[in-house]
């Protein structure tokens, strides 16, 4: 449900300006959406190389510790830049 930043009426997905009071909706999802997207995905290598790193402790499968714990590392480094740069578009 998306409001108003102004009067803090409801609106509908399709309007793009306040009904009550005029003034231009601006939508988080655009313009941010690229970010967003970023953010998201890299959450899920971060969360899968995680994993790794963890199972590397115990199985011989995986890559090895090293390379699983530097891989989350650089996941880590790059979410943050991401997330940093979602938030700057989403203003
Ligand atoms: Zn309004």
């Amino acid at each position: 449900m998306e409001k108003c930043r102004d009067c803090n009426s409801i609106l509908t997905k399709q309007e793009t300006a306040c009904y009550a009071c005029g003034c231009a909706v601006k939508r988080k999802t655009e313009g941010a959406g690229l970010a967003n997207n970023m953010v998201r995905v890299i959450n899920v290598l971060l969360v899968v190389s995680a994993l790794l790193t963890l199972a590397s402790l115990f199985f011989s499968f995986t890559p090895t510790f090293t390379k699983c714990a530097f891989a989350t590392l650089v996941l880590g480094i790059v979410k943050s830049s991401a997330t940093q740069m979602a938030e700057r578009e989403g203003k």
